[in-house]
């Protein structure tokens, strides 16, 4: 399969019967735009923005991050490209955003909380962004990380319209927010699925050690459960929603959270040939049915063998 992935020629993420799956980059700054767009990345579904700034020991200017931004959207012109609000806190952490004396920072004041804490970088950078973009022409989208609570979608969602944003969303990586997406995509226009967060705030198990490396499965029938619910909430508010987690470079889990109700996946680029592969070999139906299986599982290794017998009932 991988060999005949990477001959084939690159055209659009599509299921076999025709449904359009956009394949979109991860990226963690303008570098990688050219090599992306080789692979056949359809547009970008992650911006990490922090990335740039993890040395700053000062916020950095409008100017500064006006420069940056039009780097990456101009390589991207005419296409979406989805930009992450500054995702400081625990795994990242950024100096002119984080405490550094938490005691537990992946539940400390991170993501939106630390920006909303220091409205004015937020500010600066959303006025950064539509500046960057007025120039650059592309599709920008831009989605507040580690969002909790239908409050914080409203606030972040009315402060980025404000501020020259035309489509606001909310990245999916708590699991009170799965919980309540059918709220939430009331007031916001998508959402994006962080599974890396999702799979560690619902298993309870931190995503940088080793020894509970096996918890934090983004097979997990609980996490394809709630991943679920944002599926059906995006269903039925005909809202997007995005992967953007590590779970969508899996070529067979790519499949399942379509079925789950992912209008996007977007991934590592090196990931996208074999994503590409994988889906045109299953319909719609197919997608669901593999979905349906995994959901039904106890356990994540339970979910993967259901899974792979659905999409290959003859193996
Ligand atoms: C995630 O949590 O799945 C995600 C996409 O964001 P990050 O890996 O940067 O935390
Ligand atoms: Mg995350």
């Amino acid at each position: 399969a991988r060999a005949a992935a990477e001959k084939a020629p690159v055209t659009p993420g599509a299921l076999a019967d025709g449904t359009a799956v956009p394949l979109l980059a991860n990226l963690g700054n303008s570098a990688g735009a050219a090599e992306a767009l080789e692979l056949g990345a359809e547009g970008v579904g992650l911006f990490r923005t922090e990335f740039l700034f993890l040395s700053a020991k000062e916020a950095p200017t409008v100017d500064e991050q006006r420069a940056e931004y039009a780097k990456l959207l101009s390589a991207f012109r005419g296409k979406k490209v989805v930009v992450r609000a500054l995702d400081a806190g625990a795994d990242k952490p950024l100096a002119f955003l984080n405490d550094a004396e938490e005691d537990n920072p992946a539940l400390g004041l991170r993501g939106l909380r630390a920006l909303r804490a220091n409205e004015q970088i937020l500010r600066d950078q959303l006025t950064a962004l539509a500046e960057a973009n007025a120039d650059a022409g592309a599709d920008l989208w831009v989605m507040a990380p580690m969002v909790a609570t239908v409050e914080e979608t409203e606030y972040f969602t009315s402060l980025a319209r404000e501020l020259g944003i035309r489509t606001a969303g909310v990245m999916v990586e708590v699991p009170s927010i799965a919980l309540l997406a059918d709220r939430a995509l009331a007031h916001t226009d998508f959402a994006s699925i962080g599974t890396n967060d999702l799979t560690q705030y619902t298993m309870a198990a931190d995503r940088l050690l080793g020894s509970v490396a096996t918890l934090q499965d983004p097979w997990h029938p609980a996490v394809l459960r709630l991943i679920e619910q944002v599926g059906a909430a995006g269903e039925k508010h005909g809202k997007p929603v995005g992967i953007c987690g590590e779970a969508a470079a899996d070529p067979l889990l790519a499949v399942v959270l379509v079925g789950l109700g992912a209008t996007t996946l977007s991934m590592a680029p090196a990931a996208l040939a074999d994503v590409r592969y994988s889906l045109g070999r299953h319909t719609a139906d197919d997608a669901r049915r593999i979905a349906r299986a995994a959901l039904d599982a106890d356990d994540a290794a339970g979910a993967r063998a259901a899974a792979r017998s659905a999409a290959d009932p003859a193996s």
